[in-house]
């Protein structure tokens, strides 16, 4: 797959040609394959954080030119690096982060190694800068660290004195890190006393402080223009849905019988699906997990109002209920996937079909992920005999799926405004970023997860 730059359409060409003007660059710094438009959310913590950089309006492409860990807005150049530098963290962990980070540091400067994170000089300026300025200005010389752990020592009780240098610096460097992580308590009050009294020294651990930006380029940039996105890429979307429409009918005249469902998941893939399927009378079913997001979950209702023809299966025991029995779904042990996917969508077949073979028609992409390269167009489901499933949009890519909702002016889930994708907002498989961004967009549902994680991981 090579992508292009048009240059008269100013916009991405998802393959060699555009569709008006012939001629594109080739686009070489982009090595992902399933692009997609950069979630709103990301669009304001790119504005809030790069600075310089200015997103203006328009469409931009995000891509992952490193698995799971790094992200590139492009147009035809990269313009900004996002970089999901570590987990999500508990706030004790977090807590504990901020203080270890400062202890390195702080040893750092008592051993002058130049270990971890920003280096000791810098922070031997910043320690040295922030205690002077608290004591108005009248400390010089390398008495400020040993003043500034003696005044740190006066919230823990330490049994000696700091002399300017040597051992005792260092023991009581130590002696801080050791009570600060014997109970997050300690932590906390130390973080706070440093706060109140140092601000600046240590950063917040709420602070959002794992997402890294780092603008390419300066200045206020618009992204791509919708239309001219579509224009440039009609001929491949007409082609890609006569080609997935003209198989799915091949498929269903073959099969022997009219049973058919449109695996729905109020997702933006099965929505296209269903468009390119309209005109059959199949069902669409929603497998309610008990764990969707609110905005599935209002997107779902929408479309039933518009009058789609929904069915909505509810997996019988609700996920946190089980979760407290078999414990927080571990990648090995996906149990869930069986219980609240499988297990309804299952029987919604037998009790509608009896028994009978049905067609499942699902908008799975082989670009989504890894295992999904090798997915055949037609498969027998491993554990359902009565299902045969047809991938009739293999090929789309996000981008895509994309254009061709704007052409169509389809309905949206509000859920990507946050993310690239949907699902479960407790699983902790399949979008990595999904956790961080969390924290911004649904910061409850976060601490609920970050709770029922803690209580129920072995
Ligand atoms: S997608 Fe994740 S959370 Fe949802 S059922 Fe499967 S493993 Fe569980
Ligand atoms: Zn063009």
């Amino acid at each position: 797959m090579m992508f292009g730059w048009c240059e008269k359409c100013k916009a991405i060409v998802m393959n060699g040609e555009c569709s008006i003007h012939d001629r594109v660059k080739p686009i070489s710094h982009i090595n992902s394959i399933d692009i997609h438009p950069l979630p709103s959310i990301v669009k304001n913590l790119i504005n809030e954080r790069a600075e310089g950089l200015e997103l203006g309006k328009g469409v931009f492409a995000l891509y992952g030119d490193h698995i799971y860990h790094r992200k590139i807005v492009t147009l035809e150049k990269p313009i900004a690096e996002i970089k999901f530098t570590s987990g999500p963290k508990t706030p004790s962990s977090k807590l504990q982060s901020v203080v270890q980070i400062f202890y390195r540091q702080l040893k750092g400067v008592v051993n002058s190694d130049n270990e971890n994170g920003e280096s000791s000089r810098n922070f031997y300026e910043r320690v040295k800068s922030v205690y002077s300025q608290k004591k108005g200005g009248g400390t010089t010389g390398d008495r400020f660290l040993a003043d500034f752990l003696n005044d740190l020592k006066s919230r823990i009780s330490i049994s000696y004195d700091c002399s300017p240098s040597g051992e005792d610096i260092n023991d009581t460097v130590e002696y801080i890190f050791q009570w600060c992580t014997e109970e997050s308590k300690n932590l906390k009050s130390i973080y706070e006393y440093i706060n109140e009294n140092y601000p600046g020294l240590v950063e917040h651990p709420n602070k959002k402080d794992n997402i890294r930006i780092k603008p390419l380029v300066e200045g206020k940039i618009n992204g791509m223009k919708k239309e001219s996105l579509i224009k440039a890429n009609e001929d491949r979307l007409d082609w890609l849905a006569e080609v997935s429409k003209t198989f799915s009918e091949w498929e269903l005249e073959s099969f022997g019988n009219e049973n058919a469902v449109i695996s729905f998941s109020g997702g933006k893939d099965s929505t296209v699906l269903s468009q390119i399927l309209q005109g059959h009378d199949f069902k669409n079913v929603f497998v309610d997990t008990t764990i969707e997001f609110p905005e599935t979950y209002d997107f779902i209702e929408r479309l039933q109002e518009k009058g789609w023809n929904i069915d909505v299966v509810r997996a019988e025991q609700s996920w946190f209920n089980l979760c407290a029995k078999k414990g927080f779904p571990k990648y090995k042990n996906r149990w869930c996937c069986k219980t609240q996917k499988l297990n309804p969508f299952q029987k919604y077949l037998e009790e509608n079909f009896d028994g009978e073979k049905v067609l499942v028609f699902s908008g799975e992409r082989r670009w989504e992920s890894l295992n999904r390269q090798s997915q055949p167009f037609k498969k027998q489901h491993k554990h359902i005999e009565s299902q045969m499933t047809v991938h009739p949009m293999l090929d789309w890519l996000s981008m895509d799926i994309w254009m061709y909702t704007w052409k169509h002016d389809l309905p949206v889930n509000d859920l990507y405004n946050y993310f690239s994708r949907g699902g479960c907002w407790v699983c902790p498989f399949g979008l990595y970023t999904r956790q961080h961004i969390l924290q911004y967009t649904h910061p409850r549902y976060f601490k609920t997860l970050m709770k029922v994680k803690s209580k129920y991981s072995s």
